[in-house]
């Protein structure tokens, strides 16, 4: 199974017209079809660590031929499919695989009849949703690329010396049909899909992602959000809380310790974390309550006061 794609629909020319007229019961005209080309597979190494080489592609060109191309959801509906009436093997110039050598595409034309019940198909492709095709197919045998041996000791994907290793799909033995699937489906295919469970926490996931690309459905993208909209609302509340407790102590040790630099103390409550300050701040009021016990605003009912108003800052 390998990943193709639609590259554009066109108009058929009258040399098009005769190609798929081989495969219709009776001669359609240009505009009672639909037809569009597509990339069905080039000759890079791809996620899989496997790479169609040249001659494989040409074999493959061949046998696609005629071959069907159906909507992955209706696959019972025979009127839901399209016929690839034209492949060929074409060189993207200019551009290389991985392995160094010329890139070249295995691409198709395909037609749909413009029935009533192909509409929605079609305007699924003018619109960009149906994009991606699967296109499957068989080899007889895979080689390696470092040693060209079937079995050896290389591991595709790993480097051996600077070189990738990758599987050789050699001597295609068939070709099935390629279907079409919906882009949000298909972005999953070969990738690692990761839909999180209903009720499993976002925490899960963004704790411990999984390798690839990670999909997330729209309704989980609003949760993260809305945790991460709710942690900056706390997150200010504690730094309100904070800057509240190293004016406290900064005010307390001037009382407790007037021989202590404020330079220092402004240094030290800097380094401290949120529990070492509060302790802090305590233990200062402390004293200077205790050295100063008649001062107004450190009466025990302004203290009272105090507590409440901090406890709702106390994560
Ligand atoms: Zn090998």
């Amino acid at each position: 199974m390998k990943e193709g794609y639609i590259e554009k629909s066109m108009e058929a020319t009258a040399a098009e017209m005769e190609a798929i007229n081989r495969y219709t019961r009776r001669n359609y005209r240009p505009e009672e079809v639909y037809t569009f080309s597509l990339v069905l597979c080039d000759n890079d190494v791809d996620r899989d660590f496997e790479c169609f080489p040249k001659e494989s592609l040409e074999k493959l060109s061949e046998m696609f031929l005629g071959k069907t191309c159906i909507l992955d959801h209706e696959r019972k509906s025979s009127n839901q499919t399209a016929r690839i009436y034209q492949t060929r093997l074409e060189r993207a110039a200019g551009q290389r695989t991985q392995a160094g050598e010329e890139l070249a595409r295995l691409t198709a034309k395909a037609y749909l009849p413009r029935t009533q019940g192909n509409e929605e198909t079609i305007e699924l492709i003018d619109s960009g949703i149906l994009k991606e095709v699967s296109v499957s197919c068989s080899v007889k045998r895979r080689a390696c690329s470092i040693c060209g041996k079937e079995e050896c000791a290389h591991t595709a994907g790993k480097t051996y010396g600077g070189k990738l290793a990758y599987a050789l799909l050699l001597e295609p033995a068939d070709a099935y049909e390629c279907s079409f699937v919906a882009v949000p489906a298909q972005r999953g295919a070969g990738v690692v899909k990761r839909f999180l469970a209903p009720g499993e926490k976002v925490e899960k996931l963004l704790s411990s992602p999984p390798d690839g690309e990670v999909l997330l459905t729209k309704a989980q993208v609003r949760e993260i959000g809305r945790r991460f909209s709710q942690l900056a609302e706390k997150a200010q509340w504690g730094q309100m809380y904070r800057r509240e407790l190293e004016e406290g102590v900064l005010k307390y040790s001037a009382i407790a310790q007037p021989q202590m630099p404020r330079k220092v103390m402004e240094a030290a409550v800097k380094g401290l974390g949120l529990g070492e300050l509060s302790m802090m701040e305590r233990a200062y009021r402390q004293m200077a309550q205790s050295m100063l016990p008649l001062k107004p605003q450190l009466a025990p009912d302004g203290e009272e006061e105090r507590e409440t108003c901090n406890g709702a800052f106390l994560i």
